[in-house]
């Protein structure tokens, strides 16, 4: 029996099977939680409902989290499964393209600027605070998102996604200020460069991934199944005491100096 047996997952951020999302999916089904995945809209539903039937998962329907009424819609949907769930896997972020490229100010505008914050930072909080009361009560209940060192650095072409990371990570301690009380944990992995469908919008990901390689202490990348393995973790009643942290997944590169 793994050691999330018992537990329920919601999980958003699937779209491929190189999403972190899906890797942090298929570390909790191993673990034996029951998961419930969304899409982002209606041209990816085949492909999730696809990857969901994969881990006997729910298919819980459309959540594109720029409408209010969509993530409302989402847990109504979830309610017709679950009376409360354990776990609220938050794995989604976006930028406009031609923010990730070049200098920070030069292709900064106020829209782009809000709807990376919006959809990348906000919306965590917003899950958050659906999820909520249906995690009360629950035994040992865990929310999580997924971060990156542009947060704290300033990465090359990184830009307007590091400041809204800055803004998520904030946002995790507040959260877990906020749920510590009533027995809900909220952390964040803060994973390195990863090549999937979000990150080869970033210019210059095949220079990150090097670095790496070239510096990092483990001197390789990481994987989406090494980053799944420590979200279930995060995620189970073996980190109950575990709570407002950024746990870097980054085989040590955010230890290092420059060389
Ligand atoms: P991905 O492309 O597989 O996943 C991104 C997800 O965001 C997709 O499922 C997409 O549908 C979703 N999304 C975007 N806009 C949305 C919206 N309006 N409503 C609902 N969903 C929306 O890429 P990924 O790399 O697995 O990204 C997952 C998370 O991991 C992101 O927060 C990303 O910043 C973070 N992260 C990625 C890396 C990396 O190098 N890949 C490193 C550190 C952190």
């Amino acid at each position: 029996m793994g050691f999330l047996a018992s537990k329920r997952a919601l999980i958003v951020g699937v779209v491929s099977q190189r999403s972190i999302a899906w890797g942090i999916a298929r570390a909790m089904h191993q673990q034996g939680a029951q998961l419930a995945l969304t899409w982002q809209n209606e041209r990816l539903q085949k492909r999730v409902e696809d990857l969901a039937a994969q881990l006997e998962a729910v298919a819980c329907g459309p959540c594109d989290v720029s409408e209010q009424g969509q993530i409302e819609q989402t847990f109504h949907r979830l309610d017709e499964h679950w009376d409360g769930f354990d776990i609220l896997v938050h794995s989604i972020a976006f930028a406009p393209r031609d923010h990730l490229d070049g200098p920070y100010l030069q292709n900064l505008t106020r829209e782009g600027f809000l709807t990376a914050h919006e959809i990348s930072a906000y919306s965590f909080a917003a899950l958050g605070n659906a999820a909520r009361p249906r995690m009360q009560g629950r035994s040992g209940p865990a929310m999580l998102t997924l971060s990156y060192i542009g947060s704290v650095r300033a990465m090359p072409n990184y830009n307007v996604m590091g400041v809204a990371k800055a803004s998520l990570e904030a946002s995790v301690r507040y959260m877990a200020s906020d749920l510590g009380p009533q027995g809900i944990r909220v952390n964040a992995i803060s994973a390195g460069p990863i090549r999937t469908l979000a990150a080869s919008g970033i210019a210059g990901l095949k220079d990150f991934l090097q670095q790496m390689e070239q510096r990092a202490p483990l001197r390789r990348n990481v994987s989406i199944e090494e980053v799944g393995n420590a979200a279930a973790f995060l995620c189970s009643d073996l980190a109950s005491a575990i709570t407002s942290e950024i746990i870097y997944v980054d085989c040590g590169y955010h230890a290092i100096g420059a060389v």
